[in-house]
């Protein structure tokens, strides 16, 4: 009998199809909040003692959480970042890992986020949706040169993986120019869409910089799409926010702690740069976190969202579902192994 504990909502046909093969009783969904209310994780995972554990961003799997499970053989994320995982100390124990990299329509979703988010803060649509709903008419107010296209900028993704690719992908479609910036250059990617990689050269890295100066001094939009590491941890930093340009945006949909946020509210609060488009943040909900993220979150030249790049049925579904594959065949090929 495998037992799964689910700590994080998952898409519903994914839910129907655990349970159809694990058995309803032993695919129990337990919401990370009332886990940290209640028990706790650890204590939780003590006494459910689960074969699967069944996660997404929330839910803290540190070594101690690991340890609490002896059965504990497969820890599923349906989405992309693992950083909330102790992987070294899964590994150690011989529990497997996985993620859900194959479900296309997270990328798809995340992107389509990234292009939202900048033309929100390029239209001021936030603005106009809330003025009208209060009964003012701001059209003669707000001076057009506020207000931009996509066509003919530059952005500037920084991290050319599965969704950093997306997006260059639709700027492209926008008429924008794109360029890059990876520890890894793309030569495939960029002859195939004519994009151009921004090197770090070594008088960037004499100043201090993490990015390209050049990249970061001629872009229009910068867009980070790198995982949470130790060495992408506060990426976008004080120096590289303050070689942007006057008229630039930044739009973060990785990880909060990936830019210096405390840097970024003073950037925009002496309008440095002109504007910012959130979906992470280094503390969730950020209103809740230290005190420069409210100032952050509550500026007018900001746009936030509620940690929702891959947050769309289509992601949620299908990531759902190839979780469920991948945690079925994980247990058939056990069964397999043990039957020899
Ligand atoms: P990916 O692994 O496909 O791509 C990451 C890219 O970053 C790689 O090409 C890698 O070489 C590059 N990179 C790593 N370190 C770098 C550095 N120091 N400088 C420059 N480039 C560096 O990842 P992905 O699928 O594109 O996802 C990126 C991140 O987006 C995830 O790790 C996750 O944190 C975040 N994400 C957020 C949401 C959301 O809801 N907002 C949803 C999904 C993923």
């Amino acid at each position: 009998m495998v037992k799964v504990l689910i700590t994080e909502p998952v898409h519903k046909e994914a839910l129907k199809k655990l349970r159809g093969f694990f058995g309803q009783k032993n695919v129990v969904f337990t919401p990370i909040e009332e886990i940290n209310k209640g028990k706790g994780l650890v204590k939780t995972l003590k006494e459910i003692n689960p074969d699967v554990l069944i996660v997404r961003s929330n839910t803290e799997v540190n070594k101690e959480a690991i340890d609490a499970a002896s059965n504990l053989k497969y820890i599923g994320r349906p989405g992309l970042g693992l950083d909330n995982i102790d992987l070294e100390h899964a590994k150690q124990k011989g529990v497997k890992v996985e993620n859900t990299t194959e479900a296309e329509a997270i990328f798809n979703s995340v992107a389509e986020l990234v292009i939202a988010l900048a033309l929100s803060l390029y239209r001021k649509i936030p603005l106009f949706n809330s003025s009208i709903k209060e009964g003012l008419w701001l059209k003669r107010q707000i001076k057009t040169s506020l207000l931009h296209t996509l066509n003919g900028k530059t952005i500037g993704i920084i991290g050319l993986g599965k969704i950093g690719k997306k997006v260059a992908k639709l700027a492209l479609s926008f008429g924008m120019k794109v360029q890059y910036y990876d520890i890894y250059r793309n030569l495939e990617f960029e002859k195939v869409n004519s994009i151009s990689f921004i090197e770090l050269k070594p008088e960037d890295k004499m100043e201090g910089l993490k990015l390209p100066k050049k990249l970061l001094q001629t872009s229009d939009i910068i867009t980070i799409h790198v995982p949470l590491t130790k060495g992408t941890r506060n990426l976008l930093g004080e120096k590289e926010i303050n070689m942007l340009k006057k008229e630039a945006i930044v739009i973060n949909t990785s990880r909060g702690e990936v830019v210096n946020e405390e840097a970024l509210t003073k950037a925009l609060l002496n309008n440095k740069i002109s504007g910012a488009g959130l979906d992470v943040y280094s503390y969730e909900p950020p209103f809740k976190g230290p005190p420069h993220l409210k100032i952050l979150t509550s500026l007018p030249n900001v746009v936030c969202t509620h940690h929702i790049g891959a947050k769309t049925e289509e992601a949620q579904k299908q990531a759902g579902l190839v979780m469920t594959e991948k945690i079925i065949n994980f247990f058939k090929k056990e069964e397999q192994g043990r039957m020899k």
